[in-house]
C-alpha cells in the first residue's frame, strides 16, 4: 500500500472529524520521522507537544518495556506498586502536595472542575448548584461535551448542545474582565497561560500575575491548565513560572505520557484535593502502572536532559532567527521558548498551503486556527535539525509560489 491506499482506507473507516496533512508516517526517532514511501521529515509539531522528550525516547520505550513484562493494568480497585513513585515524583517536580491521574488531557481539565465546584461547595460555601467558573475566549481545553460547551469557536461547538451550565468567559488578556466577571458563586478561573489551539497567543505581560493576585483576593481557584505548555514547552517547566506560582489546581498530560502513552493528572494541595472522597471521581486506567512508569521516565528525561534550558536557548534563538526573515507574508512571530507561531497576514492567504510546502521539502508542521503555522518540534533537537529546517523555512515563507492560493 501507497501513501494514498493508507488515506484512502481511513477515509473508508473512519469517521472525518480531522483534516491532516496528506503524510502517512511509520517510523520515529528523536526529531525525525519516516513516511511510508520511506520520505524522512523534520516534526515540528510533536504531537500537540506531546513528544517533548522526542520520539521513541531510549529510556522511556526502556520503561514500557520493562513494566509490559510485569504489569499493566490493576484499575484502582486494587493498589498497585508505581502509581505511588510517579505521583511522588511528579508532586515533588511540581511543588504540589497531592496528584490525581487520569489518562487524556480533557479528563484532566473535567477532574479539574468538579475538583472546583467541589470546593466551592464544601470549603468555600457557594450556594448548591451555583458555581460558576471563569474561562476565556479562544481557549482550548478539550473535546467533552462539558469543556466545548464553553468554547468560543464555533467549529467545537456546532451540533454539539445543550451545554453543561456554569462557565463565564471573557476576552483573553484582560485581567479586568476577570476582576468585573468575579461574583459570590465563582469557585475557579481556568486559563492557558499560553493559549496553544488559538494560534500560540501570547497574553500580554503580566495577565497571568495579574489574574493571580485577582483570584487570591477573592478566594477563586486559578486553574492553570498546561497540557500544552507545561513540561518544559515554552522554556520553563511550566509556562506560569514565567510570572508567578504555579495556581491552585495545575492540570499535566501530553508530555506527562512521554510520547507513548496517555497520562495525565490535576496537581493541587490537599485542602482541595481532600474533597475527593472514594466513589465520587475515578477511571479505569488512570494511574495504571504502565502510564505509571512511563510518565516517571518522561519527568526523568526531562530532568536529567536539561529539556527546560534547551527549549529556552534553542527557542529564543529560532524566534529571533524566525523574527529575521525578511517576508512580505508574515504579520509576526510569537511565542516562547520552543513554542512558536508565525502568524500569516490575511492577504496572503490560508497558513495551510505554507505546511503543504513545507511538507514538500521535508519539515512537518501544522497550521493552527487558518493563520498561523506553529513549530513546537521535541525538544531534544539538535540545533543543526533546526539550522537546516530554518533555510527551508525562511524560502517557503518568502515564496510567491505558495501565495494567495
Ligand atoms: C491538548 C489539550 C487539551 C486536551 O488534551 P487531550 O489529551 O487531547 O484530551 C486540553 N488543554 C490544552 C491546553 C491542550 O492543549
Amino acid at each position: 500500500m501507497n501513501t494514498s491506499d493508507y488515506i484512502s482506507q481511513v477515509d473508508k473507516w473512519s469517521a472525518h472529524n480531522y483534516h491532516p496533512l496528506p503524510v502517512v508516517l511509520e517510523r520515529g526517532e528523536g526529531e525525525w520521522v519516516w513516511d511510508v514511501e520511506g520520505r524522512k521529515y523534520l516534526d515540528m509539531l510533536s504531537a500537540y507537544s506531546a513528544v517533548n522528550q522526542g520520539h521513541r525516547h531510549p529510556r522511556i520505550i526502556e520503561a514500557l518495556r520493562a513494566q509490559a513484562e510485569k504489569l499493566t493494568l490493576t484499575s484502582r480497585a486494587f493498589h498497585n506498586d508505581r502509581m505511588g513513585p510517579f505521583l511522588q515524583k511528579l508532586c515533588e517536580m511540581t511543588g504540589f502536595e497531592r496528584a490525581l491521574p487520569m489518562n487524556t488531557g480533557a479528563e484532566g481539565v473535567e477532574t479539574a472542575i468538579k475538583a472546583a465546584r467541589k470546593w466551592g461547595y464544601t470549603v468555600k460555601g457557594v450556594a448548591e448548584d451555583r458555581a460558576e467558573i471563569i474561562v476565556c475566549e479562544q481557549n482550548f481545553h478539550g473535546r467533552t461535551t462539558t469543556i466545548v460547551g464553553f468554547s468560543s469557536d464555533e467549529g467545537s461547538t456546532f451540533g454539539f448542545g445543550p451545554f453543561t451550565p456554569g462557565f463565564v468567559s471573557i476576552p483573553y488578556g484582560d485581567a479586568d474582565a476577570l476582576e468585573a466577571a468575579i461574583t459570590e458563586n465563582t469557585v475557579g478561573f481556568l486559563v492557558e497561560p499560553i493559549q496553544g489551539e488559538a494560534g500560540v497567543v501570547v497574553p500580554p505581560d503580566g495577565f497571568y500575575a495579574r489574574t493571580l493576585e485577582i483570584c487570591r483576593a477573592n478566594d477563586v481557584l486559578m486553574i492553570n491548565d498546561e497540557i500544552q505548555t507545561g513540561l518544559g514547552r515554552t522554556g520553563k517547566l511550566f509556562c506560569a513560572d514565567w510570572e508567578g506560582d504555579r495556581g491552585d489546581i495545575m492540570i499535566v498530560g501530553k508530555a506527562l505520557g512521554g510520547g507513548v502513552f496517555p497520562v495525565s493528572g490535576i496537581l493541587a494541595n490537599s485542602e482541595i484535593m481532600d474533597v475527593f472522597h472514594p466513589g465520587d471521581h475515578g477511571s479505569t486506567f488512570g494511574g495504571n502502572p504502565l502510564g505509571a512508569a512511563v510518565g516517571m521516565a518522561a519527568l526523568d528525561v526531562i530532568r536529567d536532559e536539561d529539556l527546560v534550558g534547551r527549549s529556552n536557548e534553542l527557542g529564543s534563538w529560532f524566534k529571533r532567527e524566525l523574527e529575521s526573515i525578511d517576508s512580505p507574508h508574515v504579520d509576526h512571530v510569537r511565542g516562547r521558548g520552543l513554542f512558536i507561531g508565525v502568524v500569516i497576514r490575511d492577504e496572503s492567504g490560508d497558513a495551510r498551503p505554507f505546511c503543504e510546502e513545507l511538507q514538500a521539502r521535508g519539515i512537518l508542521a501544522k497550521e493552527t486556527h487558518e493563520q498561523v503555522i506553529r513549530f513546537a518540534p521535541p525538544l531534544t533537537i539538535e540545533k543543526a535539525s533546526l539550522e537546516w529546517a530554518l533555510e527551508h523555512i525562511a524560502e517557503v515563507i518568502q515564496g510567491a509560489a505558495v501565495a494567495v492560493a
